[in-house]
């Protein structure tokens, strides 16, 4: 029995990147920083391998290290790096770094002696936005002590590369002027010797709109999860992956003019159904969707009625026949009319990256469907002898995938009771709430956390073994289904 759950198709994972791949001649690295943002960086990592990526980019040296320690062998670009880092780590777990300054580019030649090897050397260029790179008039410095750490075997420069702007605004004027400068880098960079194997600029944006910006390597991030950057006119043929759905814990009848939630911002205009959702901030849900976040409830996407608490949100149901146990869809695939993590932040006036990242947190079970980039024993359902088998886990306190063995599993689903047929108390762990108490629920979730457990140590002690079950979840839909 779940409450409430963050659901990941790997195979759409797989097949959005296949389809990213097949619109350029470019290599495909997927960009698997932020937990994959929000999905889980392992499962993402094999699922976009599967998809036809060779590479995989992330921010930071940890996650660069923990991919390694998964047992991905793929390159690996990190380029988010604080002075003072073991960098000799990366080096010797041969994570290609970024240098994008003399500093950085010095602190991976002391990286590479202590390593014993040449750091694999990514050159940024800040072509205009302002962040990472070197500006044009640091670069030619830059270049000049990459050549020479490259010449003293200390650095191999494998690649060149910038970032965009306002590549999600296609044909703005930004883009082609990035272009030119990053074009005028490259040909600066030769002067110097050095003319690298990858070149690269293109964000999910570029990929999906500028074919001239695809150089050698494309970084998409999250076009990989399904979603678009680009304004609605520019259909691409993906599929979100990510799915956020909770089970109703209670419904009940109340007057016209009944204030609801915190500070009692939404009031009911007739006598109406409410239905408590087990979802809130802890969770991922943003405060702002207070009042306008949608979700799908009985065939009908709903708008949150009231403040987000912590834990929950409740929908304002009329007189429709909405009970304990139906299913709420936050966002998921857009089938049938639900809503999309685009939808949200459409609604609460940000961007769906955000959305989706919110809830890579460790609160909510985090489920895979699908068997992209899963070892095949898992998909068989062999188990591995160390009793955390079936696991889809994901780096570290995240993982909370469908982890149990698969004897377990479907303890779970049989466990599983069709919607509707059980009133859930209510589970009220709202800060301040006078009426927290234990409930059915909490026991639910208490099983639920030694779950948790399990994968927590499954993560650390063999994260490389992880693999997925397949959930066959038997009494309510597969997301996007609507509820
Ligand atoms: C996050 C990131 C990406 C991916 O960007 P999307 O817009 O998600 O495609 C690519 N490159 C760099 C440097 C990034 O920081």
């Amino acid at each position: 029995m779940w409450q409430a759950e963050v659901r990941v198709d790997l195979d759409a994972i797989r097949d959005n990147v296949a389809t990213l791949r097949a619109g350029t001649t470019a290599e495909v690295m997927a960009v698997v920083k932020a937990d994959g943002y929000g999905h889980g960086m392992l499962p993402v990592a094999r699922a976009a391998l599967a998809g036809g990526a060779t590479w995989l980019g992330v921010a930071t040296l940890d996650e660069a290290l923990t991919l390694r320690r998964a047992g991905l062998t793929a390159p690996v670009l990190a380029w988010l790096l604080a002075p003072g880092l073991p960098l000799h780590d990366g080096v010797a777990a041969d994570i290609d770094l970024n240098a994008g300054s003399l500093a950085q580019l010095g602190e991976l030649v002391t990286a590479a002696r202590r390593a014993q090897r040449p750091a694999r050397v990514h050159l940024k260029l800040d072509t205009g936005l302002a962040r990472g790179g070197a500006t044009p008039a640091e670069w030619p410095a830059l270049l000049e002590a990459a050549a020479k750490a490259q010449a003293e075997g200390e650095a191999e420069i494998v690649g060149a590369w910038s970032h965009f702007v306002y590549a999600d605004a296609p044909g703005h004027e930004t883009i082609d002027h990035q272009l030119a400068v990053f074009a005028e880098g490259l040909a600066t960079a030769e002067q110097y010797g050095i003319e690298p194997r990858y070149r690269h600029i293109a964000n999910s944006a570029a990929t999906l709109t500028r074919p001239d910006a695809h150089y050698d390597l494309v970084r998409p991030g999250v076009a990989v999860y399904g979603l678009s950057p680009l304004p609605p006119e520019h259909p691409t043929g993906l599929r979100p992956a990510m799915t956020a759905r909770a089970r109703v814990t209670l419904t009940k009848r109340v007057p016209a003019g009944q204030g609801v939630s915190y500070g009692h911002a939404y009031h009911t205009s007739r006598e109406t159904t409410l239905a408590l959702v087990p979802l809130g901030y802890g969770d991922g849900v943003p405060r702002h969707a207070s009042n306008v976040g949608p979700v799908s409830l009985g065939g009908r996407t709903r708008t949150i009625a009231g403040r987000v608490c912590m834990d929950q949100i409740i929908l304002d149901c009329g007189d429709d026949p909405v009970a304990a146990g139906d299913v709420a869809v936050l966002f998921g695939p857009g089938d049938d009319g639900t809503p999309t993590a685009t939808d949200w932040a459409e609604a609460i006036g940000t961007i769906n990256y955000e959305i989706v990242t919110r809830f890579g947190g460790t609160r909510v079970p985090r489920v895979y469907d699908g068997t992209a980039g899963v070892p095949n024993e898992a998909a068989s359902g062999r188990l591995s002898d160390d009793g955390t088998a079936g696991t889809a886990g994901t780096a570290g306190t995240a993982g909370t995938a469908a982890e149990a063995a698969p004897g377990r599993l479907s303890d779970d689903v049989t466990a599983d009771l069709p919607a509707g047929s059980r009133a859930d108390a209510p589970s009220d762990h709202d800060t301040g709430n006078p009426r927290a108490g234990a409930s059915p629920s909490r026991s639910d979730a208490r099983g639920r956390g030694s779950d948790a457990r399990g994968r927590g140590s499954d993560a650390r002690g063999r994260g490389s073994e992880g693999f997925v079950a397949r959930m066959a979840d038997s009494s309510v839909g597969q997301p996007g289904e609507g509820a």
